[in-house]
C-alpha cells in the first residue's frame, strides 16, 4: 500500500468514509501526527494558550492606547483590531485604513504586544505585512483565491477564519492554497457558521475544534465574539474552546462596548478581561495536565 493510500484511509468523515487526500500539507498525517507551531516574537502559537484581544475596529488614539494597556495588563498575548473592515453593509463604518495600521503598530509596540489585523485586498497584502505580526483573512474572504495565494507568498503567519458556510474540508483547502505557495504558517480560526438559529449571530462550531485536532496539524483558535454575537456568551464560549482543545482564543474587547465603532454588542467589557484571562490560563493548565496524566497512566498499564 502506497503512502498516499495510507494517509487517505487515516482521515475519515463522520460516517467513517475516507476523506480524499485533498489537503496534503495541512493534514495531520503530513507531519506524522506532529502539530505545527508558529513562533511570533517571544510567543509560540500552538504551544500553550494564545489569547488575542482587542476592539473589532482600530479606533482613535486614546481608545487604542487604553485597550492596548488593558490587553497587556490582563496578560493576553496579542492585540487585535481591523483597519480594513469587511462590513456587511457598505453604509457601515469601513475602518480607518492605513492610518489605523500605523496606529495599531504603534500602540502595540508601546504595550509590547504583537498585533493581528485583517487584509481584504490582495494588492495590499505586502503593505499590511509591514505593520502586522499576524495577518488575518476574514470569513468573507476565505474563498478569495487571489488573496489566499498572495498571503502564501509573504513572510507573515496567516490567521485564516472559517467562512460562515464552509465545511471543514473547504476550510482546509483554503489553508492549502496559502501553504502550497510556500507559507506554511497558517492558523485556523473558528468563528461560527450560519445555521437556522437567530438568537446568536452565528453558531459556534465547537465540535469542529475537536475534529480539527484529529484532521490537521495546524493550530486552531476560536473567536467567540463573532461566533455568538453576544458579549455575555464570550467568556463561557472561550472556556468551551479551551476545554475542546483549542490552541487559543480571539475575542473582541472594548473599554466602553456600547460606544464601540463596530461590534460593541459582542465585545467583552475590558474591565472583565483580567478575570477571563486568568480563568482560561488555569483551565488550559487543567486540561493539559489531565491529558498528560492520562497518557502516563496508559503507559503504566500497557
Ligand atoms: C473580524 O474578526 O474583525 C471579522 C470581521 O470577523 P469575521 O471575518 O469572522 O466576520
Ligand atoms: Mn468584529
Amino acid at each position: 500500500m502506497g503512502m498516499g493510500m495510507k494517509m487517505e484511509m487515516e482521515v475519515r468523515d463522520w460516517r467513517g468514509r475516507a476523506v480524499a487526500k485533498k489537503f496534503p500539507l495541512a493534514a495531520r498525517s503530513a507531519t506524522d501526527g506532529r502539530r505545527r507551531t508558529i513562533r511570533v516574537g517571544d510567543t509560540v502559537i500552538g504551544r500553550g494558550l494564545t489569547i488575542i484581544a482587542g476592539p473589532c475596529s482600530v479606533e482613535d488614539e486614546r481608545t487604542m492606547t487604553e485597550v492596548a494597556a488593558a490587553v497587556r495588563d490582563a496578560g493576553a498575548d496579542f492585540l487585535r483590531g481591523g483597519a480594513f473592515k469587511p462590513r456587511s453593509s457598505p453604509y457601515d463604518f469601513q475602518g480607518y485604513g492605513i492610518e489605523a495600521l500605523e496606529r495599531i503598530r504603534r500602540v502595540g509596540d508601546d504595550a509590547a504586544l504583537p498585533v493581528v489585523t485583517e487584509v481584504l485586498d490582495p494588492a495590499l497584502v505586502e503593505t499590511v505585512a509591514e505593520y502586522a505580526d499576524v495577518i488575518q483573512i476574514g470569513a468573507r474572504s476565505m474563498h478569495n483565491i487571489p488573496l489566499l495565494r498572495a498571503a502564501g507568498r509573504i513572510e507573515r503567519p496567516i490567521l485564516l477564519k472559517r467562512a460562515m458556510h464552509a465545511t471543514l474540508v473547504e476550510w482546509l483547502l483554503a489553508a492549502e492554497y496559502i501553504m502550497r505557495e510556500g507559507n506554511r504558517r497558517v492558523i485556523l480560526c473558528e468563528r461560527g457558521i450560519r445555521t437556522f438559529a437567530t438568537y446568536t449571530r452565528n453558531t459556534l462550531d465547537i465540535g469542529a475544534v475537536a475534529a480539527l485536532r484529529t484532521l490537521t496539524n495546524l493550530p486552531v483558535i476560536v473567536d467567540p465574539s463573532h461566533g455568538t454575537g453576544r458579549m455575555e456568551l464570550v467568556a463561557p464560549m472561550c472556556r468551551a474552546a479551551v476545554a475542546a482543545g483549542a490552541n487559543g482564543v480571539m475575542l473582541e474587547t472594548h473599554p466602553d462596548p456600547p460606544n464601540a465603532l463596530s461590534d460593541g454588542f459582542q465585545s467583552l467589557p475590558a474591565a472583565e478581561l483580567p478575570t477571563l484571562v486568568a480563568d482560561l490560563r488555569a483551565l488550559y493548565q487543567f486540561v493539559h495536565d489531565r491529558d498528560r496524566s492520562r497518557s502516563i497512566e496508559e503507559e503504566g498499564n500497557s
